[in-house]
């Protein structure tokens, strides 16, 4: 078992989602900042072809803002409840992962604050053990029914072709460490994306999360975002077809969490109304507000550049070296995109559509004027 450093409360589970931003929304009446994504690194072993930083990945990187300026500014986030490392893939090198890393999530523990890794898990063991006593969620990216898969998608964007022999043993290699993580009583939660390649294998990818003994499987479209532009899009019917063949197939005691979905409880469309239904009366099954653009931050700790997520158009919205976190959130609360999707259904549990989905399916829509039909 892994031995837990200043275990926190309140375990997480399908009624207790600290990302979700409805929660802080029901709290404070207004949106707050309670979660902050730092972006640790921009090197990564992988170059998928879904992958939401694809752009910023580099082959080299300067130097980190030093690790103790960083949790200044955390402190000063009053309502922080959560915070998430990304890259590239952060435990890229041990040290990242050791002297920048884990004091990061022995402040966020100390805080009763939250965290989450995203990794793609492919690397040796020791590096995610070394992180378990102090992390509460693991977040992998999963999307393959085989070694096969991953050779399709995990090196699209790489300036080489990798073999076969070398993505089977990634895949191999990431199988074993979520399995053997999961053993050990790690939180791995394995996040599907659905997309063209995947919207007709979700519930096999289903299976093998599940086979893992991963805790939680996500769901979540995929949108055209600067780097997946060129991607091919599903239709919002394909989306709902897949979703709910996923649902027929899925183990109902695994807990299912969906997010940014495409339906929203204000749509005149029946069958968006009826798949809806369907999410909020399963077993086991959630559906997350968005929190990119509610309460969430993304800091870049290598320019100190301050997002609204780690992979939107929006430019940046301020700097840690001048600002402080809170200041850039009040800025991006008074920001035009910000006001057009700034709705709330408390009947429904939503609180407005991600803005990619926006962008991708309903420009014509005006959010801020509709109504939960619940
Ligand atoms: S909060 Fe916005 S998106 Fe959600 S149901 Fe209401 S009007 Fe629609």
């Amino acid at each position: 078992m892994i031995d837990k450093v200043n275990p926190v409360v309140a375990p997480i589970t399908p009624h207790n989602d600290p990302w979700d931003p409805i929660r802080s929304l029901r709290r404070h009446g207004k949106h707050v900042l309670t979660s902050v994504e730092l972006t640790v690194t921009n090197l990564c072993n992988m170059r998928c072809e879904h992958c939401a930083v694809g752009e910023s990945l580099t082959m080299t990187e300067g130097p980190r803002i030093p690790v103790a300026d960083v949790l200044r500014r955390l402190d000063e986030v009053e309502h922080l409840e959560t915070i998430s490392i990304t890259g590239g893939e952060p435990s890229l090198h041990a040290g990242t992962v050791r002297d920048y890393i884990i004091p990061v999530l022995k402040y966020a523990r100390s805080r009763g604050v939250r965290s989450q890794i995203n990794s793609n898990l492919t690397l040796d063991l020791d590096r995610y053990e070394m992180l378990a006593p102090y992390l509460d969620v693991m977040h992998i990216s999963f999307n393959y029914t085989s070694a096969e898969d991953l050779h399709a998608v995990g090196f699209v964007r790489a300036n080489h072709t990798a073999g076969y022999h070398a993505a089977a043993t990634l895949y191999e290699r990431m199988v074993k460490n979520t399995e053997a993580l999961s053993r050990g009583g790690m939180f791995v939660s394995a996040e599907s994306m659905v997309n063209y390649r995947t919207h007709e294998k979700l519930a096999d990818i289903h299976r093998l999360i599940a086979q893992m003994g991963c805790q939680r499987h996500e769901v979540h479209p995929m949108y055209p975002s600067s780097f997946a532009s060129g991607l091919p899009m599903l239709t919002v019917e394909q989306f709902r077809t897949a979703i709910d063949k996923l649902l027929d197939a899925r183990d109902p005691d695994l807990w299912m969490l969906f997010g940014t979905l495409p339906f929203y409880s204000c749509s005149s469309v029946e069958e968006d109304q009826r798949i809806l239904k369907r999410l909020r009366t399963a077993p086991n099954v959630t559906v997350r507000n968005d929190p990119d653009g509610r309460n969430r931050l993304n800091v870049n700790l290598f320019t100190g550049d301050v997002f609204v997520t780690d992979f939107s158009d929006v430019p940046a919205l301020g700097n840690m070296h001048r600002d402080t976190l809170e200041q850039v959130f009040e800025r991006w609360k008074q920001h035009p995109l910000q006001k057009s999707v700034d709705c709330y259904c408390p009947a429904a549990q939503c609180c407005g559509p991600n803005l990619l989905v926006v962008d991708s399916y309903y420009k014509e829509v005006d959010f801020t004027s509709c109504k939960a039909v619940v």
